[in-house]
């Protein structure tokens, strides 16, 4: 009897062994089958390394990148093939960003249920949120320049345009050398982070809107500069003596110096964070670079942090993110990439776009720096040459050292309720932030809200 009892626990074990381990395998199929299935050895949707299932559009069906019986192929269009490089990604999948990357299920059609693979076997349609011409006009607006041009929608968190350069033809990927240090392989929108400058205003602004009550009461004396711990922190020319708001609108670095030092470097670490800069977010699945904000020591080095300079590093669609919040009362949606995924039947799978909301700030601080947005642009930038825009907008001016010319930054929204945009222009080495980013966003601009 006894010999029996020890049978049945012995097979009780085994039993519960095998469905455990059946659980475990269903878990892990739903969670990574359509990276098994998409796993490049995988020869049904890899040919020669290149993924042979798929085809990409842009918002408005426009063609980015197909398959035909030679394999993978691109645009006719040159200047689309250089603008959406970054977006579509090329065959040697060096872009980590691209879409035949990253969104290899969404193309493959990989069906969970079935195991299988869209009926046709051609894969699916993606449809990405950005609109072809658009980045063709911001690609080609940078004029060979490195740099990034990227405008969202930010109630319903659709990219309409992420453009990165230097790009390179991916019908021609042996353009680029295998000892290239241009960067043509990075997105700079997602994957790099940069010194901000004067966009940097902005976080101190905020936190000086919600730490400094009497700060609009108050009056700054700009000599052209001003020594704090020793350091002369200095501005272009001297402001003489201004209010907070002309303060962001000149972009006076001895005011918003002494502003940085008052705060102290701890509130402006919080409010780094709380803004979402210094961490990396997920735009459609795709992890984008953190940005940094250190302060070691000194009130010197909190004073040039509180300008955008030290070692202060920003990444774009961070600061992106920011100027949607402040474009929405404080919240915005998350930036996304896939508009529409539809299977060889051209059913959509419904599951896009997908808007999750974010919230950075509280309505009256949004309200209140959106406010001085919109006085920088008539104070400063000039509204005609913004024209129709409703711009709310700051300039950087980034000082990167080494004797080379500053990064040229302009990044703000329009608040046009047929179009709620937000944007971040960046050249790098590109000089003044006004007059060379500047003009980029407002030809951008107008081209998003012509359409
Ligand atoms: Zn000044």
């Amino acid at each position: 009897m006894k010999k029996i009892e020890r049978r049945s626990v012995s097979v009780i074990i085994l039993i519960a062994a095998i469905l455990a381990g059946l659980v475990l395998f269903t878990v892990k199929y739903v969670k990574r089958g359509s990276s098994w299935a998409a796993f490049s050895a995988n020869s049904s949707v890899y040919k020669s390394g290149v993924l042979i299932k798929g085809t990409i559009y842009d918002r408005n069906g426009v063609l980015l990148s197909g398959v035909s019986d030679s394999g993978r192929y691109y645009s006719d269009d040159l200047d689309v093939r250089l603008s959406t490089l970054h977006a579509v990604g090329d065959i040697g999948g060096n872009i980590g960003t691209g879409a035949l990357s990253v969104f290899t299920s969404e193309l493959t059609g990989y069906d969970m249920i079935s195991g299988n693979y869209s009926a046709s076997g051609k894969g699916n349609s993606l449809y990405l949120t950005i609109d072809a011409e658009l980045n063709k006009t911001a690609y080609n607006a940078l004029e060979g320049r490195k740099g990034t041009v990227a405008v969202y929608n930010y109630e319903t968190g659709e990219i309409l345009c992420m453009a990165s350069s230097p790009s390179f033809d991916p019908n021609e990927p042996s353009s680029v050398g295998a000892d290239d240090d241009s960067g043509a392989y990075i997105n700079r929108f997602l994957s790099s982070a940069f010194t901000p400058g004067s966009t940097f205003k902005t976080v101190t602004s905020i936190a000086a809107i919600e730490k400094l009550p009497d700060i609009y009461d108050r009056r700054f004396t700009c000599g052209g500069s001003v020594t704090i711990d020793g350091n002369n922190v200095t501005c272009t020319h001297a402001h003489g003596e201004i209010t907070f708001e002309q303060a962001l609108a000149v972009s006076c670095n001895c005011a918003f110096a002494e502003i940085a030092v008052e705060l102290g470097s701890d509130t402006l670490s919080e409010y780094v964070k709380d803004l979402g800069l210094d961490e990396a977010h997920s735009v459609s699945g795709i992890k984008t670079a953190a940005g940094s904000y250190d302060i070691s020591e000194g009130d010197a080095e909190t004073a040039w942090s509180g300008v955008g300079q030290h070692t202060d590093l920003v990444n774009p669609e961070a600061m992106l993110r920011l100027m949607g919040a402040i474009a929405g009362g404080g919240s915005a949606a998350e930036p996304t990439l896939i508009r529409d995924v539809k299977n060889s039947l051209g059913i959509s799978t419904g599951a896009y776009p997908s808007t999750k909301k974010f919230t950075l700030l509280n309505p009256e601080t949004a309200r209140q720096i959106s406010d001085m947005m919109s006085y920088n642009t008539a104070y400063t930038y000039g509204e005609e040459n913004y024209p129709g825009l409703r711009l709310h907008a700051k300039s950087g001016t980034a000082e990167v050292g080494d004797g080379a010319a500053p990064h040229a930054w302009f990044v703000g929204f329009i608040t046009n309720p047929d179009h709620p945009l937000a944007f971040v222009v960046l050249v790098e080495n590109g000089g003044s932030g006004s007059s060379v980013a500047g003009p980029i966003a407002n030809k951008v601009l107008q081209a998003a809200t012509a359409k």
